[in-house]
């Protein structure tokens, strides 16, 4: 399988090119060069598998020509062999045709986790094979930072280095980060917001020298393989269900757009997904945009779901290429627009095509808190304020056709402790794996938000050697 960029400009790439350069050189996203797409009987085939058993088979195409079989299977085996629960993405009922999808039981206790392990691992594999080694650099407002560093803790391929504003994650948060000792894992407190540390990375990347000195890589959501990963879930849940005959639903709490388009990506591989439903926190660019067609951004507000506190969703543009009938030049004038004045408009066919398969909600931190609250007290689930929304959106927009409904559930309600105690006035107990979390000893460092005092944090605390 190769890979193009959806502003059609930079160059196709092999699978492991595509997972190391993360963004393309055009600005754009990699989007596989076609879907691969599985009979009705294919898909059914698959039922009954166990969730790395699914993985396998889902993943394979896309990583056919760079990944033996047999590695692939390893790769896949070890990422999903730790989590604890043995079906590893459990569904649990919650009403009439309503279930819930358990994405939390990975070591870092949100959805993050089943594209992340696999990630770290395929990153070690390709690298190893080509004798290589990477700089890792990322931003974190919470949970991306712990998924990434859990994934790459340890690996002698891979020096990984996150930037997290000082004081603005939850202590949850950045105790699943810092409590990390690995010699290849650094934390880095910065004094700025989350916006001054995004900022920075982008600066580092955009600095040729510094990115090349340091073998500079990313693993954040545009990362194409964290896409693929996700893709495995929506037929592990709708095999379990009514598929492959019959259609199932989804809805799903989203900001970058990231989760649900690997939704779209399952649509496209042949699975009978009848809608997929986002929900959003007041920070609602994405349910405004599946109204009316603008995509319209504002400044980001602070909430109780701050995992979805984004202002651009930033995967969104890999539907965008799609709705254009994978057009790279509409995509990149588009965008280009959308950088230029914060807003693009799609045509009445785009907004009709994307109407049929999403439909879109927006919460505030008082309904959410309300769901909350309701859902323990109607169906006795403890749900973290980003799961809540998910079933809400579903509640709200799911259509009456008999098909069985999917919520996904990101994170454990342990993770925002405050939100789960604000609205349902009990403290969420952590799983075992992490029940000394508060105990075990921090590592890292506070920096002032300054780009050359980090970069010359990062030059000389990388390990020499190798290349
Ligand atoms: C990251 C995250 C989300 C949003 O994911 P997208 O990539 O924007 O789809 C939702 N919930 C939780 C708990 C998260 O950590």
């Amino acid at each position: 399988m190769k890979y193009v960029s959806t502003r059609g400009q930079a160059p196709t790439l092999s699978f492991d090119d595509t997972l190391l350069s993360g963004l393309a050189r055009d600005g754009g996203l990699y989007v596989p060069e076609e879907w691969p797409v599985f009979s009705t009987k294919e898909i059914g085939a698959l039922k009954g598998l166990s969730y790395a058993e699914m993985a396998i088979q889902i993943i394979r195409p896309f990583t056919s020509g760079v990944i033996e079989d047999g590695d692939l299977a390893t790769l896949v085996n070890q990422s999903y062999a730790e989590f604890d629960d043995p079906a590893v993405a459990p569904l649990k009922q919650l009403g009439d045709g309503e279930w819930l999808m358990e994405l939390f039981h990975g070591p870092t206790l949100a959805f993050k986790d089943y594209a992340m392990q696999f990630l770290g691992r395929v990153f070690d594999h390709v690298l190893r094979k080509r004798g290589e080694r990477v700089t890792i650099v990322g931003a974190t407002s919470g949970d991306t930072g712990s998924a990434a560093i859990e994934s790459c803790r340890g690996r002698d391929t891979i020096e990984i280095f996150i930037l997290h504003p000082e004081g603005r994650v939850s202590e949850v948060q950045r105790r699943q980060m810092t409590t990390v000792c690995d010699d290849n894992v650094h934390n880095i407190a910065i004094k700025g917001t989350f916006d001054d540390c995004q900022n920075m990375v982008k600066g580092m990347f955009n600095d040729t020298e510094f990115r090349d000195h340091c073998k500079l890589s990313a693993v954040n959501s545009i990362n194409w393989a964290r896409v693929m990963a996700q893709i495995v879930y929506y037929f592990y849940g709708a095999l379990q269900l009514s598929a492959p005959e019959n259609p199932v639903s989804f809805s799903v709490p989203t900001g970058n757009f990231g989760n649900v388009f690997a939704g779209y990506g399952a649509k496209r591989m042949g699975l009978n997904i009848e809608k997929l439903i986002i929900g959003s926190n007041s920070n609602d660019i994405l349910s405004r945009f599946f109204e009316d067609g603008r995509m319209l951004t504002t400044g980001v507000r602070p909430t109780i779901s701050p995992s979805m506190d984004i202002q651009i969703s930033s995967n969104f543009e890999r539907l965008l290429f799609e709705l254009y009938g994978r057009d790279g030049d509409i995509t990149q004038t588009m965008m280009k627009t959308f950088s230029d004045t914060g807003l693009f408009e799609v045509g009445q066919g785009q907004l009709e095509q994307a109407q049929s398969l999403f439909s879109a909600q927006r919460f505030s931190d008082d309904e959410t808190l309300a769901i909350m609250k309701q859902i323990l007290i109607e169906n006795k689930e403890l749900l973290d304020p980003h799961s809540a929304i998910g079933v809400a959106a579903g509640r709200d927009k799911r259509i009456n056709s008999g098909a069985p409904h999917i919520s996904l559930a990101t994170a454990h309600p342990a993770k925002f402790p405050d939100a789960v105690r604000q609205a349902c006035g009990q403290q969420p107990v952590l799983p075992p794996s992490l029940s000394d979390l508060f105990e075990r000893e921090e590592h890292f460092i506070t920096l002032q938000n300054d780009r050359n005092q980090v970069q010359d944090f990062i030059k000389s605390h990388r390990m020499d050697g190798a290349n």
